[in-house]
C-alpha cells in the first residue's frame, strides 16, 4: 500500500533566503513530506492589512493567497497553515516587533479564511536558519 505522503501549507515571503529554512521547520516539527509555499514579498504585511481594512480583504491577492491555501488544505490535506515574517524583508521593511504585530494580524485574516486548519506564526532569522515559533 503507498504511503499517503503529508503536506503543510506556508504563506511564505518570496525571498529565497528564507524558502530552505521554512521548508525544513515544517518538515521536522509537523513531521510532513512536503510544504506547499504560497508566496508573496512580505505577505504578512498584506494579510495584517486586510484585517483592518475591508476593501484590502477582497483584494485579488488576498483572494489568490486564499486560493492557494484552500488547494493545499483541500486538495493536498494540509492541517497546518504557517505564516512567515523574516529578517531584512524587501516587502515589509519594519522590525521584528512590528512585524510580530503584523503576523498577529494577518493569524486574523487567516483565521477568516475559515479553513479548517492549526495557524501557527514564524519568524526568520537574518542567518536564515534559525527559526522561531511565535505562535
Ligand atoms: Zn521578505
Amino acid at each position: 500500500m503507498e504511503n499517503i505522503k503529508k503536506f503543510a501549507c506556508v504563506i511564505n515571503c518570496m525571498d529565497g533566503r528564507v524558502q530552505d529554512a521554512v521548508k525544513d521547520y515544517m518538515k521536522k516539527n509537523y513531521a510532513v513530506d512536503y510544504v506547499d509555499m504560497v508566496t508573496e514579498p512580505g505577505p504578512n504585511k498584506i494579510l495584517a492589512d486586510a484585517s483592518t481594512n475591508s476593501a484590502q480583504l477582497n483584494s485579488a491577492v488576498i483572494e489568490d493567497i486564499k486560493k492557494c491555501v484552500g488547494v493545499s488544505i483541500h486538495h493536498h490535506g494540509s492541517k497546518v497553515i504557517a505564516i512567515v515574517g523574516h529578517f531584512g524583508c524587501a516587502g515589509n521593511p519594519t522590525e521584528k516587533l512590528e512585524q510580530i504585530t503584523h503576523l498577529k494580524l494577518a493569524q486574523k485574516t487567516v483565521e477568516n479564511f475559515s479553513f479548517q486548519a492549526e495557524i501557527i506564526l514564524l519568524w526568520v532569522d537574518g542567518d536564515w536558519q534559525t527559526v522561531e515559533k511565535i505562535i
